[in-house]
Order: C-alpha cells, then sequence, then structure tokens
C-alpha cells in the first residue's frame, strides 16, 4: 500500500506559512485529500515521483506545460546553453527575434507575437488589443471558462468587486443563438469574443465545438468590426502547430498560447494580425521576467522537436489506444462514463449520480498502482508516453474499474 507521509506533513508545514497551504489548481483537496501526493520529487519523460518516492505515469502534464517529456534532453540542453549566457537581463535576447520570427512561420494568422509569463498575462493583454484597436469596452465570453486569474474573468468572486467584470458579457459555450443573442443586444459596444477551442471546464465533461460554432463566431466579428480571440493556452500545440482552430478551419484574430509552448518553462505568447499591430504597439505590456531568455531557448527547442517528430500525431495516436481501451474496459465492468474532448486532452467522468465519488474512487486506485489522472480536470497526453506507457496504463485502469464497480456498483 502506498503512502502519502512525507506529502501531507509538507501540506501541513505549507498550511502554516503559505496562505491555502496549496492555493489554486494544485491543492491537494481538488485530489483526493490525504490518498494523493501533494508535493513532487523529480520527473523524467512522462513519470514524475512524489516526494514519499511513489512512481507515476503521468496524465496531467504539469497540467498542460509537459508535451514531450519532463526533462527533455534537447530543451533542457537548449534552455541551460542560453542560461549560462544570459537569461533575465537589461534586454531580450536573440532568441527574443527568433522566437517571435519562428512563431509567425508556424501559424497562419500570425504576422507577429509579443510574449509574457503565463496564460493569464497574454488573454489579459488580447482583450486590451481588442479594446485599443476598437474603442469599445464589451468583451463576450462563455460562462465558466477559465481563461486566467484576471478579474475579468475568473469565476470567483472573494476580492473582486463588481464593477471589474462590468463589460463582460456571457452565453454558453456551443449556444450559437444565445451568441447572437447577446451580440445583437450590444452590438455598438462589443470589441472582441474570447473562446476555447473546444470547452474544457473542470468539472464538466469536454464539449467539442458544435458544427458552425467557431465559424459563427468569425462571421459575426467580421460584421460588428469585433476581434476574434482565441484562448489556446491549453489545447496549444496539442491539437495543431497552427493553432487548435487550424483543425476547424477557423481562422481568429488573436490566439494566446502557454503551457506547453515552452515544454515546462515559463513562457506566454500572443500572437496576431498585421491589421492589429499598430493596437498591439499601443497597449503598454511588460514584465521584468518577460524577456528572460533561456524559456524562449526551450520554446524554440521545442517547436523544433515537435515539428521534426511530429509530435501531435504521436500524441493523437497515444490518446487513441487509451481511450479505446479505456471504453472497452468501462464496458466490461459495467460503468457507464462519459469519455470527451479530442485525443489529446482526453477527460473521462462516470454517468452516474455519485459521479464524482467514483471518479474519486478511481482516481485514488490509480494512484496507489501508479498512474496520475484527475477526477474534475481534463487530462494532456505527451509525446513522450510510448504504447509500452499506455499498456501499463491500461493494466491500472482495468484493476481500478474493477474496484469501482466492486465497492459502487
Ligand atoms: N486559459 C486557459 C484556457 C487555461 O487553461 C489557463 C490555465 N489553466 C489560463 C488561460 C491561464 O494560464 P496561467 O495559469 O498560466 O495564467
Amino acid at each position: 500500500m502506498r503512502t502519502f507521509d512525507k506529502s501531507n506533513q509538507l501540506f501541513e508545514r505549507a498550511m502554516n506559512v503559505i496562505p491555502g497551504g496549496i492555493p489554486g489548481h494544485q491543492s491537494p483537496t481538488l485530489l483526493v485529500f490525504g490518498q494523493s501526493p501533494c508535493f513532487i520529487e523529480r520527473a523524467e519523460g512522462p513519470r514524475f515521483w512524489d516526494v514519499d518516492g511513489n512512481e507515476y505515469i503521468d496524465y496531467m502534464c504539469a497540467y498542460g506545460p509537459m508535451v514531450i517529456g519532463y526533462n527533455e534532453p534537447k530543451v533542457e540542453a537548449a534552455f541551460r546553453a542560453q542560461s549560462q549566457k544570459t537569461d533575465t537581463g537589461n534586454l531580450p535576447s536573440e532568441r527574443y527575434v527568433e522566437l517571435a520570427e519562428r512563431l509567425v512561420e508556424i501559424i497562419p494568422i500570425a504576422d507577429w507575437s509579443i510574449f509574457g509569463k503565463n496564460g493569464s498575462d497574454v488573454t489579459s493583454y488580447a482583450l486590451r488589443v481588442a479594446r485599443a484597436q476598437t474603442g469599445r469596452s464589451k468583451i463576450i465570453m462563455a460562462e465558466g471558462s477559465y481563461h486566467g486569474i484576471g478579474a475579468w474573468c475568473i469565476s470567483f468572486d472573494t476580492g473582486i468587486m463588481p464593477g471589474e467584470r462590468a463589460d463582460i458579457l456571457t452565453f454558453e459555450y456551443n449556444d450559437t443563438e444565445g451568441f447572437k443573442r447577446l451580440v445583437e443586444e450590444n452590438k455598438d459596444d462589443v470589441a472582441g469574443v474570447i473562446i476555447t477551442p473546444f470547452r474544457h471546464d473542470a468539472f464538466h465533461d469536454s464539449e467539442m465545438p458544435a458544427p458552425g460554432f467557431h465559424e459563427t463566431i468569425r462571421k459575426t466579428c467580421d460584421d460588428i468590426g469585433a476581434i476574434f480571440i482565441v484562448d489556446d493556452v491549453r489545447a496549444g500545440f496539442r491539437m495543431h502547430m497552427g493553432g487548435s482552430l487550424e483543425q476547424f478551419g477557423v481562422r481568429p484574430d488573436l490566439i494566446c498560447f502557454s503551457k506547453a509552448l515552452g515544454n515546462g518553462h515559463p513562457i506566454s505568447a500572443c500572437v496576431g494580425r498585421n491589421a492589429l499591430k499598430d493596437a498591439a504597439s499601443q497597449v503598454f505590456f511588460t514584465g521584468s521576467f518577460f524577456t528572460s531568455a533561456a524559456p524562449m531557448a526551450a520554446a524554440l527547442a521545442t517547436l523544433e522537436e515537435m515539428e521534426a517528430n511530429d509530435s501531435i500525431k504521436i500524441m493523437y495516436e497515444r490518446g487513441e489506444m487509451l481511450k479505446d481501451g479505456m471504453l472497452d474496459q468501462a464496458d466490461t465492468h459495467q460503468q457507464e462514463v462519459s469519455y470527451t474532448g479530442p485525443e489529446t486532452l482526453p477527460f473521462m467522468t462516470f454517468k452516474s449520480e455519485d459521479g464524482w465519488e467514483r471518479a474519486k474512487l478511481f482516481c485514488q486506485e490509480c494512484y496507489q498502482r501508479g498512474v496520475f489522472f484527475h477526477p474534475f480536470h481534463n487530462w494532456f497526453i505527451s509525446a513522450a508516453h510510448t504504447e509500452e506507457d499506455i499498456k501499463k496504463t491500461l493494466e491500472v485502469t482495468d484493476a481500478a474499474f474493477k474496484l469501482v464497480k466492486e465497492q459502487m456498483g
């Protein structure tokens, strides 16, 4: 029986000196509290080891940043080589220009790119660009979508005043008619629409875009002169190298990336069309670490590796293998599940009313047997997961389904 003693002790220490212990999405209270790891010791390829020495095949991939394996040799070599020369400095390095040029090359809509550290930096920046370009105030987003910790979008109220969200209008993801109505009521005031490539809200089955959904947003934005922003922070570089909407043949005006861009190194980017370049240059956007060179070297190496190895194709293949295997097992163990999202960012929920209890028991058993899933948040496949890893994972999930069936019927 695996234990999490050191993790739990460290969490108690954290609670003494850090508000909330581990605030936000990594809080152990969002896993199977007490029966899941809270702290990590090291990671390699598709695996990590917690502070109690337990090993896991990882399907959370740092919640997205790890895309071609932890500690990937070429990425880490590029990062180290650059750090030895300069990282955070008085001026940007050559990597800064190279990375912008690379993104402009890879991403069809991109004529320019600007860099930050976190996804929240660039989603908030994109809103300002839309407002600067149009001179309008209102932004349309899907209710419950996560775009970062900006007051304008966060769905938690503490410390946030209603005025901070005053110009944000929401509709239900995939409700094309609701979207059109909202636009009709506000059309002279809408600066932009921000949307994720598919619905991937936590505590919710994922939903692929309904046919015509992104097309409607594109056409509506064109009709009313608003800016179409895609928040590709989570899905970026896991669906298409050119931005996830390329998969659906729709092209937005601005795309926000972060997570996978640097294979774990802190970097984000907002890319956009030429028509927005003037407005983009007027928006004040800076940060002490925004031009740090080493994460940019890591991002360049990540993109190179992904292109050279067709990493997205590998992820889709592995993701499909996991999906087929798990759906078969769910059937065998008579569990009704929803397996949703693209194969590269899948999510599985149990359909019964006690769904989260089942999901927690399922995950708890997986932690015991060395596989790391999340009960409430979509999962991530990486190009470092081998067929052998998926096979091993499926042995574990089979045992986990069996246990859920035995204990919960
Ligand atoms: N947008 C999306 C779709 C995200 O998933 C996230 C992070 N989970 C963010 C924005 C914010 O990114 P960050 O946490 O790096 O600020």
